[in-house]
């Protein structure tokens, strides 16, 4: 007999199935044992009747077992029934268990919500954690949510393309996270802080609509909604100026949260703007909150921030990008750029969007012709020498054809957590790590072997060396 998943027995009254899942909650009620099963499609109530053969499995059988049970599906009497609950109608006579797997007390419970436990410890049992109603949800909702970026993006025409994850360090503004290499003494690799880089010569190698659902990896001091890595959505087109990016991104957004949110209202579409200078003004925040009810959870107040200052002072008076070097200047600030003028007035092509007060993804259109790009390394102070160390592929690549292009990235780990309405990241990451980025399951970061240190070339130092 084939398995039938929870969610279809209403429509096997009087029918012998099969169901396999977890034991939810299970009471003895000395004559009968009543048994809730759980799998991935729901809850049903399930019972031993006194006389049955399965009485002797069903008084031994624990929260959290996994079984096989063999029943009838029966119409619940008219008293019993309970329209608030999922199969609230049905029952299932059990007249034969089967134990797949036993399984010890739970370090805490799962059967309602784990909100409240000590955090790592449900990151030391994520995968229990994982199985609590809320975290089911929040999981599946997220796999929901790319796959129908994915779709959007496909009948868009644009190709998903997977850009590597050992590569060179980029100049994006965080930490790297270094891999050693064996086979190359001293050198290492750097984990992408994003694709920018990979994505842009896509565009140089015709690609022209590219996007990928793209982890990356920055090596930042915790801070609460940040994880060492993370998920973006990345995009980049050819032949496009700030408006088409803009304009799919939030045909995007709206159709998705149509489609997967309903119940949620978007407060303004066209999605309002905002210059950086009037936002700074009118909200003091450069990702305001425009809600105009902050208690209503189904509100959603997207806005587009624009026209970033290109550069800012650093602490020893030099120039640093506010956003992305590889950014284009507004069109009427290009002459400045070249000439290296008035740096503190030039605007960049920057978009961010900013959803209930949270930045959930920013992009620009880039400068795609070699000299565009020297000089905003120039005016951070990069040597010739070095921005050919550094850039020269880049460089080398937009001397070789390269179309105009731009482009941009979501967070779709605060996109989720925002949709899911949920405090923080980690409620939507399956395997989180902890705000000080270790991960209690596998617990890492470990050591590693001597061995293994040495065919990597790699002493470890003292913790504080003089
Ligand atoms: N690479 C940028 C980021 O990670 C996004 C972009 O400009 O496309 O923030």
């Amino acid at each position: 007999m084939q398995r039938t998943y929870i969610k279809d027995l209403k429509e096997k009254i009087g029918e012998e199935v099969i169901i396999k899942g977890w034991v939810n909650v299970r009471r003895d009620q000395g004559k009968m044992v009543f048994v809730d099963m759980r799998d991935m499609t729901g809850l049903v109530q399930c019972v031993v009747l006194p006389k049955s053969e399965a009485i002797e499995v069903a008084k031994e059988i624990r929260t959290e077992w996994v079984l096989s049970i063999k029943g009838k599906v029966n119409e619940r009497p008219e008293k019993n029934k309970n329209d608030k609950v999922q199969n609230g109608d049905i029952e299932i006579e059990i007249l034969n268990i089967e134990i797949l797997n036993k399984a010890e007390v739970l370090p805490f419970e799962i059967s309602s919500d784990t909100k409240d436990i000590n955090e790592d410890t449900r990151l030391k049992y994520r995968y229990l954690d994982l199985r609590s109603e809320r975290m089911q949800k929040n999981i599946r909702a997220r796999g929901k949510l790319i796959k129908y970026v994915r779709d959007f993006m496909d009948s868009e025409g644009f190709v998903e393309v997977e850009t590597p994850i050992l590569t060179k360090s980029t100049p994006e503004g965080s930490r790297d996270y270094v891999v050693p290499s064996r086979l190359y003494h001293g050198k290492f690799y750097a984990l992408p802080q994003s694709p920018q880089q990979y994505k842009q010569l896509l565009m140089t190698a015709g690609m022209e609509k590219y996007f990928q659902i793209a982890r990356c990896m920055r090596d930042e001091d915790s801070r609460g909604d940040r994880q060492p890595e993370f998920t973006q959505m990345d995009l980049e087109m050819s032949f496009v100026e700030r408006e088409d990016v803009m304009d799919i991104n939030e045909r995007c957004l709206i159709g998705l949260i149509q489609k997967l949110y309903p119940e949620k209202k978007i407060q303004q579409i066209p999605f309002p703007r905002l210059s950086f200078a009037e936002a700074m003004e009118k909200y003091g925040s450069d990702k305001p909150d425009l809600r105009e009810d902050k208690n209503d959870q189904n509100l959603l107040a997207f806005c587009w921030v624009i026209d970033f200052p290109f550069f800012e002072k650093t602490d020893e008076g030099g120039w640093t990008f506010t956003h992305n070097p590889f950014s284009r200047p507004k069109p009427e600030f290009m002459e400045d750029l070249m000439k290296k003028e008035n740096i503190e007035k030039i605007l960049t092509t920057q978009y961010d969007i900013a959803l209930n007060g949270m930045e959930i993804g920013g992009g620009s259109i880039r400068n795609h012709e070699p000299e565009a790009l020297q000089k905003v390394f120039e005016i951070m102070g990069h040597e010739t020498e070095k921005i050919k160390e550094n850039f020269g592929h880049m460089l080398s690549a937009f001397s070789l054809g390269t179309p105009p292009h731009g482009g941009i990235a979501w967070g779709i780990d605060r996109l989720v957590m925002i949709l899911q309405n949920e405090p923080n990241i980690r409620e939507v990451i399956p395997f989180a790590k902890t705000g000080e980025g270790k991960d209690p399951m596998m617990e890492s970061p470990t050591t590693i072997t001597e061995t293994q240190l040495r065919e990597l070339h790699i002493k470890i130092r003292d913790t504080n060396p003089k």
